[in-house]
């Protein structure tokens, strides 16, 4: 045995190294699998290019609790290490990271994102244990296994042990304050976090697997059998060739990372790239919900198949994260923060990429197969609309396949909506008037009016869609939109030819306030329009700018806005047979009574008309008749 001293460089780092990450202590164990697997892959290397002959055998990694030693071992049958490697690699090279990693970790603060995944290594498991063995035998020839022992401090005992078996155990004395750490749950749920995905199997604990067998009387029954427990699928999809995999593959890996997801995906895209950067795997589209909060950090970020986090925010473009599935590279730092990530080249190049790949798959569907497409466009349209609203980028590419749909349930491209609507639909400006509807039942009789007129309506029924109409005014050249019900059938598109007016400026005046009175203490403002004597003689319209900006603010953004009242106009078309009998009325009763009518009219065919006021409507109705 021999008694050594570790070479501290500045301080003691194993207090820094119990204390610094509190809430990060669980990595110790990914940490270690991660070191179990790299050994058992050298050695697989080693056998391929024929310098280890013979048989690897079994490569398992396995992972024991004792709860009555309190110890928690990962053992794996990689390559090992001789006595002088662990001199080496672990008194030497494995410490000094250590403590520069630490190092680094100070001098960027707390609360740094990302930081805090990686570069601990090996002594991550003084974060959890009081005293940590490695007995380990090298897989070369003649070599003398040997166990190293450290108690948390700079001192180290090793000494030459019997051990038959090729490779390293790693055996943690788990300290009086992790003892969460001897729960087999605890570090079941742990394993399934981080190794999900490891190269090399992951064994831990048993299953109980229920087998059919007959019984005497020749009768199925259920035995159960118990087994290993393999924690990781050691070749996920993605690390797979995409001509090898048939829909029905990545449906079931989808499976296998959300096993809490009904909803199948709507399709997927198989990342493959390896220069100028490593990239790999599979994003899926998600139906999205109205409420897209909630479906966010759904992508898990890999390095060679470690999970490293759920939180990919810095990674790719924010409308990015909506999407679900999995990245794996080896080129994104990830001991590094986050507002660092944002600006590394590489992660810039990788963000781009996603954003091109995801636009080129949309492409591809929208051309393949439109049809298809449409079928799908109500549960990607929030999707696409958010990324051309925040990404310039796939906003170019997106014209080419973002539709819009109107009220009919047709789908068009920006193109061909332009090309549909331009006879009839041009104003006096030259502008292509895109009118659209948020409610189709709640703006019924306005869509009706418009289409009469032979327009058509589109349906923009999403939250998102006031922000999408707002890029879209200053995207598309001569374009501007309007809601069905922002003015008089007539206004909507301005035109030159204006109708003349039945009523006289007298006529007018004379009417205003009576309405006025008669609309008692709501605000709306009298106007008059002169409309055809077929349309409504009364109406109410919301004007499209002060409602656009309160429909945005309550996406966020402005919210000032949304605290204030909505604007609305009662539009008097000055053309209705029954205007004119109203104004010629002497009984002055009838005549408010007719006003109220109409007033409530117009209320009712705007959804307005609630509570008392629809009582009192009713029973004048039935007085009137
Ligand atoms: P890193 O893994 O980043 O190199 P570590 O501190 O985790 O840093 O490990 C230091 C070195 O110790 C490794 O590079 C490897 O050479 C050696 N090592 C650690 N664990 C094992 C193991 N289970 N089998 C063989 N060698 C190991």
């Amino acid at each position: 045995m021999r008694k050594g001293k570790i070479n501290v460089q500045t301080e003691n780092i194993f207090p820094i190294i119990k204390k610094f990450l509190y809430s990060d202590h669980e990595i110790f164990l990914r940490e270690l699998i991660s070191n179990a697997v790299d050994a058992t892959q050298k050695l697989k290397t080693l056998s391929s290019m024929g310098e280890f002959k013979g048989d690897t055998g079994d490569v398992k990694i396995e992972v024991k609790l004792d709860s009555k030693a309190k110890t928690l071992a990962i053992s794996d049958k990689g390559i090992g290490m001789t006595a002088d490697e662990v001199e080496k690699y672990i008194n030497q090279i494995a410490f000094s990271s250590a403590e520069e990693w630490i190092d680094k970790v100070k001098s960027a603060g707390e609360n740094n994102g990302i930081i805090g995944h990686f570069g601990l290594g090996f002594y991550s498991s003084f974060m959890v244990a009081k005293k940590v063995e490695i007995q380990t035998r090298s897989w070369q020839k003649g070599a003398k296994a040997v166990k190293w022992e450290c108690e948390g401090n700079p001192e180290f005992e090793i000494s030459e042990i019997k051990k038959k078996e090729r490779g390293t155990d790693i055996i943690l004395h788990i300290a009086d304050d992790s003892t969460e750490f001897l729960e087999e749950s605890r570090i079941l749920a742990l394993l399934k976090k981080y190794c999900k995905f490891l190269p090399v199997e992951i064994l831990f604990g048993k299953e109980t697997e229920y087998k059919t067998e007959k019984d005497e009387k020749g009768e199925d029954k259920q035995v159960p059998v118990e087994k290993d427990r393999i924690i990781n699928n050691p070749k996920p999809a993605w690390t797979q060739k995409p001509a090898d995999l048939k829909d029905e593959d990545y449906k079931s890996f989808y499976r296998e990372l959300y096993p809490l997801t009904f909803e199948e995906p709507l399709f997927n895209i198989h990342l493959n790239v390896d220069y100028p950067f490593t990239l790999t795997g599979i994003l899926y589209f998600p139906k999205v919900k109205q409420n897209f909060e909630v479906q966010r950090d759904k992508i898990q970020l890999y390095s060679n198949q470690v999970f490293v986090t759920d939180s990919v925010e810095g990674i790719v473009p924010d409308f990015l994260t909506l999407l679900h599935g999995v990245l794996d590279s080896p080129d994104i730092p990830l001991n590094v923060s986050r507002s660092f990530l944002q600006s590394d080249s590489n992660v810039k190049k990788i963000s781009g990429h996603i954003t091109k790949k995801v636009a080129d798959k949309l492409e591809e569907l929208f051309k393949s197969n439109r049809e298809d497409f449409e079928k799908k466009w109500d549960d990607i349209k929030i999707f696409i609309q958010y990324g051309m609203i925040s990404d310039e980028k796939f906003k170019e590419r997106a014209q080419k396949f973002c539709l819009l749909k109107n009220v009919d349930d047709k789908y068009f491209t920006f193109e061909e909506y332009r090309n549909h609507i331009k006879t009839e639909q041009t104003d006096k400006d030259k502008k292509v008037v895109h009118i659209y509807a948020s409610h189709k039942e709640d703006q019924h009789s306005f869509i009706n009016a418009a289409k009469e007129r032979g327009y058509d309506v589109l349906l923009m029924d999403t939250p998102i869609d006031s922000h999408f109409i707002q890029m879209l005014e200053t995207t598309l050249e001569d374009v501007s939109f309007v809601r069905v019900d922002a003015d008089v059938v007539e206004k909507l598109i301005k035109k030159d030819d204006e109708l003349p007016s039945k009523l006289s400026d007298e006529q007018k005046d004379k009417l205003k306030p009576i309405v006025e009175k008669q609309l008692e203490n709501q605000t709306f403002h009298v106007v008059f329009e002169n409309l055809s004597e077929t349309d409504q003689p009364m109406l109410i319209t919301q004007p499209e700018f002060m409602r656009r900006m309160k429909d945005m603010s309550a996406l966020g953004g402005m919210s000032y806005m949304g605290n204030m009242p909505d604007t609305y106009n009662l539009v008097i078309n000055t053309n209705h047979p029954t205007i004119s009998k109203i104004i010629d009325e002497t009984d002055e009763t009838s005549q408010s009574k007719l006003i109220s009518q109409l007033i409530d009219l117009a209320m009712l065919s705007k959804n307005l008309l609630k509570g008392e006021k629809l009582t009192t409507f009713i029973k004048r109705s039935v007085d009137l008749i």
